[in-house]
């Protein structure tokens, strides 16, 4: 069962993370940039999460969507980040409901956590079983999956 062999990856990763370093922390901020890829259970739990909240958080989140993403790195160089980072609070608006990618960050070899808090990534070939459990999952931005849902709605619209 692909689902049931990645929740327990998934389980036996985050059991080893140094998640306790990391509150309060932004020093790994600039890596929210836009595109993170989801998978569908991942953005329906997201959708979840936002549906849950009040209706004065969900304003919130709301206003911190329409924020201007752009960085300027310098040099004419930008960068757009994610739809859900806080660009004036320098947070992230739905980190309960992160996808895996944005878990990771920091806690595996191949993306350390830049000023070296992390001390202890999660062992190499666990963190890359869980990978490759997870690859075998569809995955799309927020904004595909978003997409993807609208068109759905309107489908009966268009006899579909
Ligand atoms: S991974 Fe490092 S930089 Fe990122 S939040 Fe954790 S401690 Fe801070
Ligand atoms: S969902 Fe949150 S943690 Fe992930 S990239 Fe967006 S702002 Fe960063």
């Amino acid at each position: 069962m692909p689902l049931q062999s990645y929740i327990a990856l998934k389980s036996l990763c985050e059991e080893q993370m140094q998640l306790e370093v990391c509150d309060g922390c932004d020093a790994c901020g600039l890596r929210c940039a836009s595109g993170v890829p989801a998978t569908r259970a991942e953005w329906e739990g997201l959708e979840d999460h936002l549906d849950s909240l009040p209706s004065s958080e969900r304003n919130a989140i709301a206003l911190v969507e329409a924020q201007d993403k752009t960085v300027d790195l310098g040099d004419g160089v930008t960068v757009q980040m994610c739809r859900y980072r806080d660009m004036e609070a320098e947070r992230c608006v739905v980190y309960a409901a992160r996808p895996l990618i944005c878990r990771l960050l920091g806690h595996v070899e191949w993306l350390p956590c830049p000023i070296e808090k992390v001390v202890r990534p999660i062992p190499t070939p666990d963190a890359l079983t869980l990978m490759r459990s997870y690859a075998l999952f569809e995955r799309k931005t927020f904004e595909q999956w978003e997409s993807d849902g609208a068109e759905q709605d309107l489908s009966p619209l268009n006899g579909g």
